[in-house]
């Protein structure tokens, strides 16, 4: 297998070697093998990249929105041009099977493209006179922004950053994650390929005690948008402290499924499936599954059946199987809460410890589901992050809405039954930044974030496009 070398950073538009020599291997999950080798920046590239930012700053704040847009347009074509490309990139440093990495992964920075080049159009930056109060009211670019990235949805989470940040004229640092970085710098590439002035964007790799703690305290930034665990969230949101940065923060996710016994007959296995996809790496899952009573038996064997018929292959291969964890870390984090799950008592009923019997290496987890779970064991208050469901059976919607709501974060809930007025009841009870109802998706650009230790910020859309902006208010303007 080839090892590619990924040691360059790109800063102020060329690719240049960093200042320090401090490798890091990029494991591909499928086979434990290194597939690349790239470099950890020191506070000298940060500064660097800061830099490059910085004074690149104005200019583009003030580039016409036209010539902002022809940009974005082009970027677009090259990364539909370059797609397999990013989904090859994509499959090898976290382990999407192919056909995953291509039709969900991949294709979600494309659709993010597109919606930003759609709501920068519509976005009014026209600055306004207020008769009400007698205040001019600007809208500016908050200026020098780090974004850090996760590995689970890679290119997902550096669209959602990279796009609203160069609608709203800001210029940034990228520092993907050490453990995917393959997919940002590729689309590094793209993005030079585009045609940006120098500077806008820059892309250094690096892990959280080095450049990711650079970049939170760096005086030189104004702003970390981040994604990722909520223990990074919170030492991001105490190093940024000193220097009084926005910190905007899309953490993980503990989501209930509330299953009604007049939920349509798909809601149990969908909701299952959802658990698993990704292989259970998404922050929105919907992990805890609440059954009500009435049709719990008849729940159990679903999800069973679901678990079963999941099967657990390389990455490489096309197909609907899901593949490995990203991760040895996350492998062990996994079988150590799913072992938790069976001391305190839960049910293991699909799944369990160890890896498929097929499978000889590789970080693979078999589908996992927990019956008899209460909401106080580890399972139901730990964020997995893993292919396990953890069923939990309910009597009444209020018991339904408090367990639910019993949880340190707060980032997506689901509701299912045929009963409207029950579901809109309940979900303006949710404490949580989104509810889905019955399986229906959410609109392009709708906000994506989290109430509690789920985050405090929106992207997507407009909303994204507004997490990067100051409001400026001048008295006395006629
Ligand atoms: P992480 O939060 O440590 O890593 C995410 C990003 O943050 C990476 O780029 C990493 O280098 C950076 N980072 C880590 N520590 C940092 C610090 N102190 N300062 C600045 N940047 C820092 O995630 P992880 O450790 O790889 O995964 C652990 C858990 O996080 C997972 O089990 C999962 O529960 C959760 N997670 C959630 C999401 C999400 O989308 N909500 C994504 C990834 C991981």
């Amino acid at each position: 297998m080839k090892i590619e070398s990924k040691k360059e950073f790109y800063i102020n538009g060329e690719w240049i070697a960093p200042v320090n020599q401090n490798d890091f291997e990029v494991i591909n999950p499928s086979n434990e093998e290194v597939c690349a080798i790239i470099s950890l920046g020191s506070q000298a590239d940060t500064d660097a990249a800061v830099k490059a930012a910085r004074d690149s700053f104005l200019s583009w704040w003030h580039t016409p929105k036209e010539k902002k847009l022809n940009l974005l347009n082009n970027l677009l074509k090259i990364y539909i041009k370059r797609s397999d490309e990013m989904a090859a990139a994509i499959s090898v440093e976290m382990g999407a099977p192919i056909d995953w990495a291509t039709n969900e992964q991949s294709k979600s920075g494309e659709e993010h493209i597109e919606t930003f080049i759609k709501k920068f159009e519509e976005f009014n930056f026209e600055n306004y006179y207020d008769e009400n109060v007698g205040n001019y009211i600007s809208r500016e670019p908050i200026g020098v922004c780090g974004l850090i990235t996760p590995w689970n949805w890679p290119i997902n989470q550096i669209a959602l950053k990279v796009l609203p940040a160069f609608a709203a004229g800001c210029t940034m640092i990228l520092k993907p994650s050490e453990i995917a970085p393959l997919s940002g710098m590729l689309f590094a590439e793209m993005i030079h390929e585009s045609g940006f002035p120098k500077g806008v964007f820059n892309l250094i790799n690096g892990d959280g005690p080095g450049v990711g703690t650079q970049l939170s305290i760096h005086p030189g930034i104004d702003m970390i948008s981040f994604t990722g665990s909520t223990r990074a969230g919170k030492l991001i949101t105490k190093n940024a402290a000193d220097s009084i940065k926005r910190v905007s923060l899309e953490l993980g996710g503990k989501g209930a499924n509330i299953v009604f016994a007049d939920a349509d007959e798909k809601s149990v296995k969908r909701g299952v499936r959802r658990v698993f996809n990704n292989s259970g790496q998404s922050c929105n899952a919907p992990t805890r599954l609440l059954v009500e009573k009435s049709i719990y038996e008849k729940a159990i064997n679903e999800a069973v059946e679901v678990a079963n018929n999941t099967s657990v292959d390389i990455s490489e291969k096309n197909g609907k199987h899901i593949g490995p964890v990203v991760s040895k870390i996350q492998y062990d984090k996994i079988q150590n809460l799913i072992k938790k799950g069976i001391e305190e008592g839960a049910n293991l009923i699909a799944g369990g410890l160890d890896r498929p019997s097929s499978l000889t290496k590789g970080y693979f987890v078999k589908p996992t589901v927990f019956s008899d779970v209460n909401n106080k064991m580890t399972i139901a208050r730990e964020e997995i992050f893993g292919p396990v469901v953890s069923i939990i059976p309910f009597e009444s919607e209020e018991e339904a809405i408090s367990i639910s709501n019993d949880t340190s974060y707060g980032l997506t809930n689901y509701i299912q039954t045929k009963d409207m007025d029950k579901a809109q009841r309940v979900a303006r009870q949710l404490r949580s930044g989104m509810v889905e109802i019955n399986g229906v998706g959410f609109a392009e650009g709708s906000p994506f974030g989290g109430y509690k230790q789920s985050g405090n910020g929106r992207e997507g859309g407009t909303w994204g496009i507004e997490d990067f902006l100051e409001v400026k208010s001048i008295s006395g303007w006629k």
